[in-house]
């Protein structure tokens, strides 16, 4: 495609690592992986109207693509590197790909995560990130090692983002700051890396909440062959969606609502301070919302300590 919108793209991502050994404009990059470290690698398509409001800015889409890839690595606990970038688009508008690059460069520039190549191509608008990262060999947070007696926790709040797309499919996507603040979380999601880093050595599973918490606890269940116990009263909540939205929507947001990008893991009960500490320390918080049962499946208890049948409202008020 035209080398100027990937000259428009290099000039406003361009950043210095010396890891790069060449970047973008040859057929290939040539990477040097840090001796002694593995690669953790993960790739996210984002799709028009599927995975951002049609209406979105530019800037917006170009953070979130980034974004959800960071956010991948944060589960892994590893720290970002390099970034490829493909797009397609309907036509070669200069100022989209200015908005989508600057949006990422925001992103990306406090990470000194490099754009080090992609590809550029005609057709209906998407754009994949492949994103590069470290981890120590044997260190990387999985699904897979949840402990029965292992506590739950999430990072941040749940549910904003839901609430914001909900906001801004009945037009109220600027009502006030309440709802500016909802639109922010799924339009800039903050992937939570620091935070991924911190749990090395001490959360036994981890996984990024993309599809839901119930989704994604639910594949650290699954991956780790035990169940989990979740109450409802305990999810932390902004007060924007408590003020916007009542309780039963509020919790059913924050149960089965998506693109949060926070951190979901568990921590057996010997680590549980040391990691309420240092998440305190770097700002997003955890909040502890269950454990790690025997068994399959996860239990919902609901504020009054009711079990919440499957079939309620949050259980599968999203898949619809
Ligand atoms: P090729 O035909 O070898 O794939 P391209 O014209 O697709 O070459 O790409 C030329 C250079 O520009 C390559 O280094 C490629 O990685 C880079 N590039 C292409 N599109 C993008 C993009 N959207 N973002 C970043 N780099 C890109
Ligand atoms: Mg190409």
């Amino acid at each position: 495609m035209e080398f100027s919108l990937i000259e428009r793209i290099r000039e406003r991502t361009a950043q210095g690592r010396e890891d790069v050994r060449l970047g973008i404009g040859d057929d290939a990059a040539l990477l040097a992986v840090p001796v002694g470290q593995e690669l953790a690698v993960a790739i996210d398509t984002l799709v028009e109207g599927v995975h951002f409001p049609v209406a979105t800015a530019a800037a917006d889409i170009g953070w979130k693509a980034l974004a959800v890839n960071l956010s991948d690595l944060a589960a892994m606990g590893a720290t970002p590197a390099w970034a490829l970038l493909a797009l397609t688009l309907p036509n070669a508008d200069p100022a989209v790909v200015d908005g989508l690059a600057s949006g990422f460069a925001q992103l990306a520039q406090p990470y000194r995560l490099a754009l080090v190549g992609g590809d550029t191509t005609r057709g209906s608008f998407a754009l994949s990130v492949a994103v590069h990262g470290f981890v120590p060999p044997g260190k990387a947070l999985l699904r897979a090692g949840a402990q029965v007696g292992d506590a739950v926790f999430v990072t941040g709040t749940l549910g904003d983002a839901a609430a914001g797309l909900r906001l801004v499919q009945q037009g109220r996507g600027s009502d006030d700051a309440r709802a500016a603040f909802l639109v922010e979380r799924l339009n800039r999601p903050t992937p939570r890396v620091a935070a991924g880093l911190a749990l090395r050595g001490f959360a036994n599973a981890c996984i990024d909440v993309s599809d839901g918490l119930l989704a994604d606890l639910g594949h650290i269940c699954e991956a780790s062959d035990v169940g989990a116990h979740v109450d409802v009263a305990s999810l932390p909540r902004s007060s924007a969606l408590l003020d916007l939205f009542d309780d039963v929507a509020a919790g059913d947001f924050a149960l089965s609502g998506g693109d949060d990008y926070e951190l979901c893991f568990t921590v057996p009960l010997r680590h549980v301070a040391t990691v309420q500490a240092d998440l305190a320390r770097l700002g997003c918080g955890a909040t502890r919302i269950g454990q790690i049962v025997q068994g399959r499946g996860i239990k919902v208890r609901d504020a009054r300590g009711q079990w919440l049948e499957p079939g309620h409202r949050g259980w599968d008020h999203f898949k619809a």
